[in-house]
Protein backbone atom coordinates (compact mmCIF):
# COMPACT_ATOMS: atom_id res chain seq x y z
CA UNK A 1 0.00 0.00 0.00
CA UNK A 2 1.21 3.33 -0.68
CA UNK A 3 0.57 4.76 2.53
CA UNK A 4 1.96 2.66 4.52
CA UNK A 5 5.39 2.85 2.65
CA UNK A 6 5.08 6.61 2.91
CA UNK A 7 4.58 6.13 6.29
CA UNK A 8 7.19 3.37 7.00
CA UNK A 9 9.71 6.02 5.34
CA UNK A 10 8.73 8.75 7.56
CA UNK A 11 9.49 6.89 10.22
CA UNK A 12 12.73 4.95 9.56
CA UNK A 13 14.19 7.94 7.53
CA UNK A 14 17.08 9.59 9.53
CA UNK A 15 19.43 12.18 9.39
CA UNK A 16 23.10 12.14 10.84
CA UNK A 17 24.16 14.87 13.05
CA UNK A 18 27.55 15.02 10.93
CA UNK A 19 25.95 16.89 7.64
CA UNK A 20 26.13 20.77 7.44
CA UNK A 21 23.74 22.94 9.00
CA UNK A 22 22.89 24.32 6.01
CA UNK A 23 23.99 24.55 2.24
CA UNK A 24 26.22 27.03 1.75
CA UNK A 25 27.88 27.70 4.89
CA UNK A 26 30.80 30.54 4.55
CA UNK A 27 32.38 29.78 7.88
CA UNK A 28 30.63 27.03 9.87
CA UNK A 29 32.57 27.24 13.12
CA UNK A 30 31.24 30.90 13.14
CA UNK A 31 27.82 30.31 12.73
CA UNK A 32 26.84 30.42 15.74
CA UNK A 33 28.58 33.68 16.03
CA UNK A 34 26.25 35.69 13.21
CA UNK A 35 23.13 33.82 12.90
CA UNK A 36 20.51 35.67 14.53
CA UNK A 37 18.00 32.62 14.67
CA UNK A 38 15.38 34.81 13.04
CA UNK A 39 14.18 32.00 10.97
CA UNK A 40 14.05 33.40 7.91
CA UNK A 41 15.51 30.08 6.52
CA UNK A 42 13.51 27.90 7.72
CA UNK A 43 10.35 29.93 6.27
CA UNK A 44 11.49 29.91 2.60
CA UNK A 45 12.77 26.51 2.43
CA UNK A 46 10.50 25.15 -0.45
CA UNK A 47 11.37 21.49 0.67
CA UNK A 48 10.72 22.32 4.37
CA UNK A 49 13.66 20.51 5.47
CA UNK A 50 15.46 23.19 7.88
CA UNK A 51 14.03 22.68 11.24
CA UNK A 52 14.97 24.70 14.47
CA UNK A 53 18.16 22.61 16.10
CA UNK A 54 20.48 23.10 18.79
CA UNK A 55 19.93 25.72 20.80
CA UNK A 56 17.30 27.46 18.27
CA UNK A 57 19.88 27.37 15.02
CA UNK A 58 18.61 26.06 11.72
CA UNK A 59 19.54 22.47 10.80
CA UNK A 60 18.90 20.82 7.49
CA UNK A 61 16.81 17.30 8.64
CA UNK A 62 16.43 15.11 5.40
CA UNK A 63 13.85 13.33 7.57
CA UNK A 64 11.55 16.64 7.33
CA UNK A 65 9.08 18.12 4.96
CA UNK A 66 9.81 16.60 1.55
CA UNK A 67 13.39 15.04 2.24
CA UNK A 68 15.77 16.69 -0.32
CA UNK A 69 17.36 19.84 -0.99
CA UNK A 70 16.90 21.46 -4.31
CA UNK A 71 19.15 23.61 -3.64
CA UNK A 72 16.80 26.73 -4.76
CA UNK A 73 19.23 28.88 -2.44
CA UNK A 74 15.94 30.26 -1.05
CA UNK A 75 17.37 29.84 2.79
CA UNK A 76 20.89 31.76 1.46
CA UNK A 77 18.59 34.77 -0.10
CA UNK A 78 16.13 35.15 2.72
CA UNK A 79 19.06 35.25 5.34
CA UNK A 80 19.55 39.03 6.29
CA UNK A 81 23.44 38.02 7.72
CA UNK A 82 26.63 37.28 5.76
CA UNK A 83 26.78 33.57 6.51
CA UNK A 84 26.66 32.16 2.69
CA UNK A 85 28.86 31.50 -0.36
CA UNK A 86 27.66 32.61 -3.90
CA UNK A 87 25.14 30.02 -5.19
CA UNK A 88 27.88 29.45 -8.13
CA UNK A 89 30.45 27.52 -5.39
CA UNK A 90 29.74 24.39 -4.00
CA UNK A 91 26.81 23.73 -1.39
CA UNK A 92 28.28 21.05 0.55
CA UNK A 93 30.65 18.54 0.68
CA UNK A 94 28.20 15.23 1.80
CA UNK A 95 27.10 12.55 -0.21
CA UNK A 96 25.36 9.31 -0.04
CA UNK A 97 26.51 6.24 0.79
CA UNK A 98 25.06 2.48 0.76
CA UNK A 99 25.25 0.11 3.03
CA UNK A 100 24.96 -3.89 3.73
CA UNK A 101 20.82 -3.65 4.58
CA UNK A 102 20.46 -2.73 1.09
CA UNK A 103 17.67 -5.38 -0.40
CA UNK A 104 20.27 -6.37 -3.27
CA UNK A 105 22.93 -7.39 -1.02
CA UNK A 106 19.96 -9.98 -0.22
CA UNK A 107 19.17 -11.09 -3.24
CA UNK A 108 15.78 -8.90 -3.33
CA UNK A 109 15.43 -6.87 -6.75
CA UNK A 110 14.38 -2.93 -5.69
CA UNK A 111 15.34 -0.10 -7.12
CA UNK A 112 13.64 2.97 -5.41
CA UNK A 113 16.96 4.97 -4.64
CA UNK A 114 17.45 4.93 -8.33
CA UNK A 115 13.88 6.05 -8.94
CA UNK A 116 14.34 9.06 -6.68
CA UNK A 117 18.37 10.18 -8.20
CA UNK A 118 17.42 12.99 -10.72
CA UNK A 119 21.58 13.23 -11.20
CA UNK A 120 21.37 9.76 -12.29
CA UNK A 121 24.27 9.01 -9.93
CA UNK A 122 23.03 5.60 -8.86
CA UNK A 123 23.65 2.78 -11.12
CA UNK A 124 22.93 -0.43 -11.14
CA UNK A 125 25.70 -3.39 -11.90
CA UNK A 126 24.13 -6.15 -13.60
CA UNK A 127 25.46 -9.40 -11.69
CA UNK A 128 25.63 -13.26 -12.77
CA UNK A 129 22.71 -15.16 -11.39
CA UNK A 130 21.74 -12.13 -8.82
CA UNK A 131 19.79 -8.80 -8.58
CA UNK A 132 21.47 -5.76 -10.29
CA UNK A 133 23.41 -3.68 -7.10
CA UNK A 134 23.11 -0.11 -7.09
CA UNK A 135 26.14 1.55 -6.78
CA UNK A 136 26.99 5.48 -5.98
CA UNK A 137 29.19 7.64 -8.04
CA UNK A 138 30.38 9.74 -6.02
CA UNK A 139 31.24 12.68 -8.72
CA UNK A 140 27.54 12.43 -9.56
CA UNK A 141 26.26 12.88 -5.81
CA UNK A 142 24.94 16.13 -4.89
CA UNK A 143 23.82 15.41 -1.76
CA UNK A 144 20.50 16.43 -2.25
CA UNK A 145 19.44 13.54 0.46
CA UNK A 146 16.38 12.49 -2.44
CA UNK A 147 17.63 9.09 -2.09
CA UNK A 148 16.94 8.66 1.72
CA UNK A 149 13.08 8.28 1.77
CA UNK A 150 13.06 6.21 -1.23
CA UNK A 151 14.74 3.19 0.46
CA UNK A 152 12.40 1.21 1.89
CA UNK A 153 15.11 -0.45 4.68
CA UNK A 154 17.16 2.83 5.38
CA UNK A 155 19.91 1.08 3.59
CA UNK A 156 21.34 5.41 2.49
CA UNK A 157 23.36 7.06 5.11
CA UNK A 158 24.43 10.90 3.64
CA UNK A 159 27.82 12.30 5.53
CA UNK A 160 30.95 14.45 4.68
CA UNK A 161 32.98 13.11 1.99
CA UNK A 162 36.28 12.84 4.26
CA UNK A 163 33.98 10.28 6.95
CA UNK A 164 33.13 8.07 3.87
CA UNK A 165 37.28 7.51 2.68
CA UNK A 166 39.24 4.66 5.31
S1 LIG B 1 18.66 25.42 -0.94
FE1 LIG B 1 16.38 25.50 -0.92
S2 LIG B 1 15.72 23.38 -0.54
FE2 LIG B 1 17.90 23.52 0.04
S3 LIG B 1 17.91 23.95 2.24
FE3 LIG B 1 18.03 25.93 1.17
S4 LIG B 1 15.90 26.61 0.98
FE4 LIG B 1 15.85 24.41 1.48
S1 LIG C 1 18.07 33.35 7.97
FE1 LIG C 1 20.25 33.51 8.49
S2 LIG C 1 20.30 34.59 10.47
FE2 LIG C 1 18.21 33.89 10.18
S3 LIG C 1 18.13 31.89 11.22
FE3 LIG C 1 18.64 31.47 9.05
S4 LIG C 1 20.88 31.41 8.96
FE4 LIG C 1 20.31 32.40 10.92
S1 LIG D 1 21.98 12.15 -2.39
FE1 LIG D 1 20.84 12.85 -4.24
S2 LIG D 1 22.38 12.84 -5.90
FE2 LIG D 1 23.24 11.61 -4.21
S3 LIG D 1 22.67 9.48 -4.70
FE3 LIG D 1 21.06 10.32 -3.33
S4 LIG D 1 19.45 11.11 -4.74
FE4 LIG D 1 21.36 10.82 -5.95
Amino acid sequence: MMVDRLRRSLFTRKTPSNIPRLPWLSHADTFTDFCSRCERCIEHCETNIIVKGDGGFPQVDFSQGEGECTFCYQCAEACPEPLFLPQSESPWDIIATINESCMASKNIECRSCGDMCEPQAIKFQLQIGKVAMPTITEEDCSGCGACLSGCPVSAITISRVENNAQ
